[in-house]
């Protein structure tokens, strides 16, 4: 190729994202516990409007995604018209730093933070300024003392992932109102629905010009693959975010399903439920074998090794049993794995295989 054929600045510094693995060589019966996904799938209504969709394929899809946004807008009580959907939140993060983002700005996160925030900060021109967590917890101070005249995004998963930690909302709110006036405070609520009582941001993002929430059905409403997500703020942040969205970014099997899915509340307050449970029995009998872990708030556990070699064997012993668990070195987190709450047996399961690896790992490896 010609070398006067290059991409903008930055894009070939951007480190391809590494999804959860999803296969054991020589295994059909791996259990994946890699990419917090709600193991019980979709609710049935999802389902059969998606069966239902099947009809429809051949049309194509409106493009203002009305009917999904007012069922999100009813739900969560917020104005439609100040929602946008897109692929996944990932495109709305995207969205995000396509819009404000470019040359010589800078994109605020946390050390432990998503790694879109990276990935599209780069893609974007921008650059990205990481910020150390306290005890793995977001550290607001800290946030505050990096923002200065560049800054044009802060993201803040809350719970975070991977470390399952959260930060109240007045600690956000104090962010927003501490942030320089030209930055965003981008509150991303992809695990918000784990959270009894918690809005995701949904009311700072009503009542402060600077704040915006992110949303998805990939996790709890069990739906990763459709790839549906939505972003909620203020109007003239709307405004510009759909001046850059592809008219049809959404299928319309994608925005029927969604709208069934959140249209169903009684089936996220059972999986809330059943993960409160479950969450607590993976991460009591890891804690009981001597792995340690932060009170996650979401539906993943972040497992706490002695050494970055320690969580690298225990990984590969978890594998050879047909466990699929995710390394978070990535995330700066080289002496941890990350383990999604699965069924009971699967919780049951790799808590007995942690403790054999305990036992019995150490000599082998
Ligand atoms: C999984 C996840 C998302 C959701 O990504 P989608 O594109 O909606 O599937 C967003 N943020 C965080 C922190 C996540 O872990």
């Amino acid at each position: 190729m010609s070398d006067l054929i290059s991409p903008q600045p930055g894009i070939m510094d951007i480190a391809l994202y590494e999804g959860g693995a999803a296969h054991v060589a020589g295994r059909t019966d791996a259990v994946k516990l890699s990419s917090n996904e709600n193991f019980a799938g979709a609710s049935d209504k999802a389902r059969e409007a998606f069966a239902r969709a099947v009809h429809s394929m051949h049309r194509y899809p409106n493009t203002d995604h009305a009917s999904l946004r007012a069922a999100i807008g009813d739900v969560h009580k917020i104005n439609a018209d100040q929602i946008i959907c897109g692929v996944g939140s990932d495109e709305i993060i995207h969205f995000l730093a396509q819009a404000y983002v470019g040359q010589g700005d800078e994109v605020v996160f946390t050390e432990h933070g998503f790694l879109m925030y990276k990935i599209s900060t780069m893609a974007a021109g921008g650059t990205p300024v990481s910020v150390k967590e306290r005890d793995r917890v977001t550290d607001v101070d800290a946030i505050l003392q990096a923002c200065n005249e560049r800054t044009k995004l802060v993201f803040i998963a809350n719970p975070n992932n991977p470390t399952g930690t959260m930060v109240p909302l007045a600690e956000l709110e104090r962010l927003a109102l501490g942030l320089p006036a030209q930055a965003i405070l981008v509150i991303d609520g992809a695990y918000a629905e784990y959270v009894e009582g918690y809005d995701g941001g949904a009311e700072l993002a009503t009542r402060l010009p600077n704040v915006f929430m992110t949303r998805t059905f990939s996790k709890i409403y069990g739906l990763g693959g459709l790839r549906v997500g939505w972003g909620y703020g203020p109007k003239a942040i709307i405004d510009v975010l759909n001046r850059i969205r592809g008219p049809f970014n959404l299928s319309t099997v994608a925005l029927e399903t969604a709208e069934a899915a959140v249209r169903d509340q009684d089936y996220v307050d059972r999986c809330r439920n059943d993960n409160m449970r479950l969450r607590t029995l993976l991460a009591e009998g890891l804690a009981e074998r001597g792995v340690p872990s932060d009170t996650s708030t979401a539906n993943f556990v972040l497992a706490r090794f002695a050494s970055p070699d320690e969580a690298a064997a225990c990984d590969e012993f978890l594998k050879a049993e047909g466990l699929i668990v995710r390394r978070v070195a990535s995330y700066g987190l080289p002496q941890c794995l990350r383990i999604t709450v699965g069924d009971e047996p699967s919780c049951r399961r790799v808590a007995h295989v942690v403790g054999q690896f305990k036992i019995r790992g150490k000599a082998v490896v």
